[in-house]
């Protein structure tokens, strides 16, 4: 098996088309024997050790650390998201998606992606703001998988590119999005709906933090997109044992609890959690707009995983 940083570098041979560079804009060419992508203007990114591009200008400082992520990949590989995903692959099969070229827009760790290696068995590219979660996401290996560090408010890819982005639990930017994908290219964005984690809410909470309303997400997205499609998903997991130690762990919501009660819920774990998302289709409302630096969407909604 080829080390991650060739295998990363056989990926770039075949696909440098897509990206394009964050700082100036320009095309990239691919030096294979450097194993980095150098723009028209002489900007060089380096893939790293991990088969991995970092394209920020500067480290960004995020509480999302590999601790987090760790947990948030156990709870994953619990089966707490199956239904979830099953909902996305019904749509993709239903639309003949399966061979698109896909792009995961904050995919953390990238277990989403992994566990949608059947869903989708086309070209992927995960891609997301923090280091350690895209280093770790480089353990899910496949020729076709791409990780990359970026911005969402400046995609290193050129325009049209996609034929589907995912955007799960995350924020997003919606004119870069749709920048990248073909037209009539669909953005599958997943937003928690009122229901999601009431179970750790409630025991970290006394306050109005233990309700949570998508209200806001929601306006913002139908009046960035039109949408096609919405399917709430709404069910109860009975976590495993072995799972329930990472259950408030994965999420920002215990940044913000006392003490007291983080220690309660230790000694006391949850055995179920409610799991309660909207699964929207959605399509650009207007024209994609010329690049410039434009701030994320940023709602405590995005930040619920
Ligand atoms: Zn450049």
């Amino acid at each position: 098996m080829l080390k991650k940083i060739d295998s990363a570098n056989e990926f770039l041979k075949n696909n440098s088309d897509l990206f394009e560079c964050p700082w100036c804009h320009a095309r990239f060419d691919h030096d294979f024997r450097h194993k980095s992508l150098r723009c028209d203007n002489g900007h060089v990114f380096d893939l790293s050790s991990k088969g991995t591009l970092y394209f920020l200008k500067r480290a960004v400082r995020t509480k999302y650390d590999r601790e987090m992520f760790t947990s948030r990949r156990e709870m994953i590989r619990s089966g707490m998201y199956r239904p979830l995903i099953d909902r996305i692959q019904q749509y993709v099969e239903a639309n003949a998606l399966e061979q698109s070229l896909l792009l995961d827009l904050g995919s953390g760790e990238g277990s989403f992606l992994q566990e949608m290696s059947a869903t989708f068995p086309g070209r992927r590219i995960g891609l997301d703001i923090s280091k350690d979660g895209i280093y770790m996401s480089s353990d899910h290996r496949s020729d076709d998988l791409f990780w990359c560090v970026a911005d969402l408010t400046n995609l290193p890819f050129a325009d049209r590119k996609f034929d589907v982005a995912l955007n799960i639990l995350s924020p997003v930017h919606y004119d870069e999005i749709f920048r990248v994908l073909k037209p009539g290219a669909p953005l599958i964005k997943v937003i928690p709906s009122s229901g999601y984690l009431r179970e750790l809410r409630e025991a970290l909470y006394d306050d109005e933090k233990k309700n949570y309303s998508n209200e806001l997400v929601m306006h913002r997205l139908s009046d960035e997109c039109a949408i096609r499609e919405k399917t709430r998903v709404s069910y109860v997991f009975e976590l495993p044992e072995i799972a329930r130690h990472h259950l408030s762990a994965m999420t920002p919501l215990e940044w913000s609890a006392r003490a007291a009660r983080l220690d309660d819920l230790r000694k006391n774990p949850l055995s179920r959690i409610t799991i309660d998302v909207e699964v929207s289709v959605c399509l650009p409302q207007r024209k994609g707009q010329p690049r410039q630096n434009r701030l994320a969407e940023r709602s405590p909604g995005a930040h619920d995983v």
